[in-house]
């Protein structure tokens, strides 16, 4: 007998860490900011006509690129916008992993990238990272229908510099790059200048987590203007208006607010660091992060009891029960109060084991 259910589709899907509405909670689980987004945003949305959400957004949010383009000094050609860099993303893989050969990418990074690949049939070829969880530059000189590699990479928190890039760029002259910079801001090298000289490089980037605006779901990529063109044509094919008109205000006064901008990500580094010591201080071992977040473990304790502890103190952070890193929690990092908290509950587990 046949079912409708023979031809619904079986798919496991990317599971984001956890959005609790608890009151009085410390919530440094899904590397969000823990500041508010720039008081100029937040004015663009307090002014906001709301009698032109009768009319579509801004034509292929032109007015967005135009600032991001001035922002990195490229053109607009150059700029695509998406609703958040996982949609961004998402079709970047549908528009550029077309072909027969698996694309590549580490077994540690974010996991949302298997999802697309069994969501839009990709095959993928992973690479271990080193014991040290760096990426083996030479995995990628092996032919490939793609490569795609967080910059930050996260879970891990390790980002690369130029001659890595550089090197990835040279190694695959044939596959489209994806660089994926959603943490970039927090200290790492951006490839946002190599996509001049590289025609098949493509940058995305995020105002989720260093503009503070994850709710407004506003992404990017800057690329050549192929590239572009095409991830253009495939959303024109899908949903035309993926940037809302309000997001589209918010992100263009966030762009504008450059002041505002270095000192949350100032702010979030410094403490980014002492927290890094204080852990270090209390035995556990944890990454250099060039993120906005830091992957940590302890040889004495069980990473596992440590989370579930500390979400009955109302603290969250994350926990991936995924190989080689099952020991290792993911904190993101709060503000100077909430990681406080953090760190005295903390104690308080090592101190009742
Ligand atoms: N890339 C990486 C590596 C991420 O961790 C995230 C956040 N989960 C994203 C992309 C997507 O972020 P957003 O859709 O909020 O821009």
């Amino acid at each position: 007998m046949n079912s409708f259910r023979d031809n619904l589709r079986k798919i496991t899907p990317y599971v984001p860490g956890e959005q609790s509405k608890e009151k009085d909670i410390v919530k440094i689980n899904a590397n969000e900011n823990p500041y508010p987004p720039s008081p100029k945003a937040v004015e663009a949305l307090k002014s906001f006509n709301t009698d032109t959400l009768r009319f579509y957004p801004n034509a292929n949010a032109n007015i967005l690129k135009e600032a991001l383009a001035e922002y990195y000094g490229v053109g607009v050609k150059n700029v695509f916008v998406g609703n958040g860099s996982d949609d961004v993303l998402a079709l970047a893989f549908q528009s550029f992993f077309c072909g027969e050969l698996p694309i590549a990418y580490p077994d540690i990074t974010y996991s949302f990238y298997p999802v697309w690949c069994d969501l839009f049939n990709i095959p993928y070829k992973t690479y271990p990272l080193g014991e040290d969880f760096r990426i083996n530059i030479e995995d990628y000189k092996e032919p490939n229908g793609g490569v795609v590699i967080p910059n930050p990479n996260a879970p891990t928190s390790l980002g690369e510099g130029e001659d890595f890039i550089r090197k990835l760029l040279e190694y695959n002259r044939d596959s489209v790059v994806i660089i994926d910079e959603a943490y970039v801001d927090f200290g790492v090298y951006s490839s946002v200048k190599l996509t001049e000289e590289y025609d098949n490089l493509l940058v995305t980037g995020t105002f989720s987590k260093s503009r503070s605006l994850a709710g407004m779901r506003i992404g990017f990529a800057i690329g050549s203007a192929e590239l572009i063109g095409v991830l253009e044509a495939v959303k024109n094919s899908y949903n035309s208006y993926t940037v809302d008109s309000l997001s589209i205000d918010m992100g263009i006064a966030s762009i504008k607010d450059d002041e505002y901008f270095k000192e949350t990500i100032n702010k979030v580094i410094a403490t980014r660091e002492r927290v890094t010591n204080e852990l270090r201080s209390l035995g556990f071992e944890v990454l250099d992060s060039q993120t906005n977040f830091i992957l940590a473990t302890h040889e004495g304790y069980n990473m596992k009891e440590l989370f579930d502890y500390l979400k009955t103190k109302k603290v969250f952070i994350r926990y991936f029960s995924l190989p080689r890193i099952e020991k290792y929690v993911r904190v993101t990092i709060g503000t100077d109060d909430e990681m406080d908290r953090f760190l005295c509950e903390v104690k308080s587990f090592t101190e009742g084991k």
